[in-house]
């Protein structure tokens, strides 16, 4: 079935993901350590909180935070969007029974208020709608099978108390745009592998001007074309090399990328 195979443990590490510190620990607390120290916390009868509503703005690394907690404790990852929820193939159920086959798993939902903007014919609460799927699922889920969801919206509003209630998506989590430091930080997650030159100080970067209101997709768009700019240079110059140094992506490349991009 099309379901086969959709599962994997990511391979994201925390050094991928940059700033998000709050929302990390949470996630360590809730989620990585209970698995990791699962007969302790069995041992003290605790009941795992396994629902989590994510609220980011877009491109501030969800996607990415959820594989690196899956990556971290060594768990299969289902990412599904809303939208794909409304066409028959993948059903709620099917993607519950998978998860629960491979646990522990993360289900990590995507674009939720998508299920909202379809209603049954009379309004009313229909059993195949994917929403009421969803709950039924949730309000099911053996809180020992470690079937962890992680929802995500940009409109929490729209999404109705229902799900937000303790015991289905319960924990709530807000994460605003990143500041001045946690851009930098980002920057330094993403360039983790890059050959950045020795003097560029990527955290006094990410709190210049240019770069205010940008979010980790942007950053991630700004270091891809200092990249691109660094090695055009290469290119042309016909070169290895430059004054006996490597080759590397320094500030110019980073100013002239961000004046490009922002
Ligand atoms: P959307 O809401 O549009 O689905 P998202 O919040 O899920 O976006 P991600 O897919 O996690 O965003 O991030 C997109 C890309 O931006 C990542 O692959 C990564 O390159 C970069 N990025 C975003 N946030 C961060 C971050 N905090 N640290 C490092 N990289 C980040």
């Amino acid at each position: 079935s099309r379901i086969e195979g959709f599962s994997a443990i990511p391979n994201v590490k925390w050094e991928d993901v940059g700033g998000l510190d709050l929302l990390r620990k949470e996630f360590e607390h809730y989620i990585v350590n209970p698995i990791k120290y699962r007969e302790e916390f069995e041992e003290f009868g605790i009941n795992l909180e396994q629902g989590f509503l994510l609220y980011l703005p877009t491109g501030c690394g969800k996607t990415l935070i959820a594989k690196a907690i899956a990556s971290e404790s060594g768990e299969n990852f289902i990412h599904i969007r809303g939208s794909e929820l409304l066409n028959k193939y993948v059903t709620v159920r099917t993607i519950f029974s998978h998860a629960r086959t491979y646990s522990p798993c993360i289900i990590f939902f995507d674009e939720l208020d998508a299920l909202t903007t379809k209603r049954g014919e009379d309004g009313g609460w229909d059993v195949e709608q994917p929403l009421t799927q969803l709950l039924i699922e949730l309000d099911r889920a053996d809180k020992r099978q470690c079937v962890f969801v992680i929802g995500a919206t940009r409109r929490p509003e729209v999404l109705g108390e229902a799900i937000k209630r303790q015991g289905r998506l319960g924990k709530h989590m807000y994460v605003p745009l990143p500041g001045p430091r946690e851009r930098g930080l980002i920057l330094k997650a993403i360039a983790r592998n890059k050959p950045i030159s020795e003097d560029v100080d990527l955290i006094a970067i990410g709190q210049e001007e240019a770069y205010e209101n940008l979010s980790g997709a942007d950053l991630a768009a700004v270091t891809n074309e200092a990249a691109m700019i660094a090695l055009e240079e290469k290119r042309m110059s016909g070169e290895g090399s430059f004054e006996g140094k490597k080759w590397m992506i320094n500030k110019t490349h980073f100013d002239r990328a961000v004046e490009k991009i922002a």
